[in-house]
């Protein structure tokens, strides 16, 4: 009695989609027997801090992790299931287009090409609903195969489209339309474009959890819309999430729109969509007293170097950052980002970065990719890393022979084309239940 009220306490607390939960309880019983699974588990706990078991365990009762540790100090006289590979926290993705997998990587141009050319004539399909529905189970599908278990994502304009993504999600998801009121092409804008009540009933119908409000960028959004999806998302406590800053066409474009801001970060800042719930994609053109702005504000990033490689958009002045204590965390940016995987992102961080001079390192990769995303959207007490009570969410990479270093393992296990580091995982736990 008292295992199965702490279990469904647990998977409400969790914000669990009601689809993840169903699956949960069929393959997971409240009151299972313990789990333990033996292998070598690297475990990030800061930017440079990174605990590592090189015989390792993680027990797991009831879809939570209860202990994580040297084998001997977890098993408590368990039979363990011995896996080969390394055991880490599952990936977190802060920005992802779930609407642009079917097309990541397939177009090369300057941003606002790349939108207008071919990123929204792709979005335009996700009016049918059907349409919707197969695409996104496969696009979850595809981000286990790949070791996410969560993050935050843009989903297109169109409200069914939502709710396909909501339907399908597995793992620990924020979601929203991207709203778009001007600035493209009727098919996405619609006849009449979307009142501000419509984007107030979805995100009543989702919830503060689940549903993350989600003006485009500033160029598809006029000064009133975007100062109502503010108000709308300070009243109900809603994540928000926006692009700023991506290309230097963009600024002029922003710039000319704008004539009134200060910048382009006061653009957002007047509507009132600054905060600490606020993840804003990219962040590459900025300067100094915006900088100063977002970490005034407390706002966190999304950093999103491989989309910001393939669209020649630049690099995140990392210095400026972490000069100002502003969080971040690695994002795909998929379908400008040409892959699902964080490994390919967490690579991508690292070739950038040190070719500009900057120390990064292996280790600060992985938290970048994992607890650093799980603390950006508020979930880092119950997600992001291995530690007691929180969610059995992990991923089994292969390991290397010959004594265990964590950080040159690390580097040789994001080496890779971003085909083969979407498939190099060897498998995802939700809950303490293999997927896939
Ligand atoms: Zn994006």
């Amino acid at each position: 009695m008292r295992c199965g009220a702490r279990a469904a306490r647990g998977y409400h607390e969790a914000g669990s989609f009601f689809h993840e939960t169903r699956s949960l309880n069929r393959s997971a019983p409240q009151c299972e027997s313990p789990r333990l699974f033996r292998a070598t588990v690297v475990n990030p706990l800061g930017p440079e801090d990174c605990r590592v078991h090189v015989d390792g365990g993680v027990r797991v009762r009831a879809g939570r992790i209860e202990a994580v540790g040297p084998i001997e100090r977890v098993a408590q006289g368990l039979e363990a299931e011995t896996l080969d590979g390394v055991i880490v926290p599952g990936f977190f993705d802060v920005h992802i287009h779930w609407v642009q997998h079917q097309v990541r990587g397939a177009f090369h141009a300057d941003l606002l090409t790349w939108l207008t050319q071919h990123i929204w004539p792709a979005e335009m399909a996700y009016a049918d609903p059907t349409r919707a529905r197969s695409d996104a189970q496969t696009f979850f599908a595809d981000l286990l195969r790949a070791g996410t278990v969560g993050g935050m994502a843009y989903s297109s304009v169109h409200p069914e489209a939502l709710g396909a993504a909501f339907a399908c999600a597995r793992g620990r998801w924020r979601i929203g339309n991207a709203v778009m009121t001007e600035g493209a092409p009727a098919a996405l804008i619609g006849a009449k474009p979307m009142a501000l009540s419509v984007i107030a009933d979805l995100a009543a119908r989702y919830g503060a959890e689940r549903f993350v409000v989600t003006p485009r960028f500033a160029l598809n959004c006029s000064p009133d819309v975007l100062a109502g999806l503010g108000a709308l998302a300070r009243a109900g406590g809603y994540w928000i999430q926006t692009h700023l800053a991506e290309s230097p066409a963009e600024l002029a474009a922003v710039a000319r729109r704008f004539p009134e801001a200060l910048d382009y970060t006061d653009v957002y800042d007047r509507a009132g969509l600054l905060g600490p719930r606020t993840v804003l994609g990219h962040c590459i053109h900025l300067g100094a007293r915006e900088w100063d702005c977002l970490a005034a504000r407390g706002c966190g990033i999304a950093h999103c170097p491989s989309s910001n490689e393939a669209l020649g958009s630049g690099r995140m002045d990392l210095a400026a950052v972490r000069a100002r204590g502003i969080r971040y965390a690695l994002a795909s940016d998929v379908g400008a980002g040409p892959s699902v995987s964080l490994l390919h992102v967490m690579q991508c961080f690292l070739v950038q970065h040190r070719a500009a001079g900057e120390r990064v390192s292996a280790i600060e990769a992985l938290y970048r990719a994992t607890l650093a995303g799980a603390e950006l959207l508020g979930w880092s007490a119950e997600s992001g890393n291995l530690a007691p009570g929180k969610r059995a969410d992990f991923v089994l990479l292969p390991k290397l022979g010959g004594a265990f270093d964590a950080e040159g393992w690390l580097e040789h296990v994001m080496a890779g084309t971003p085909a083969e580091l979407e498939r190099r995982p060897l498998a995802t736990w939700l809950g303490g239940s293999a997927t896939g």
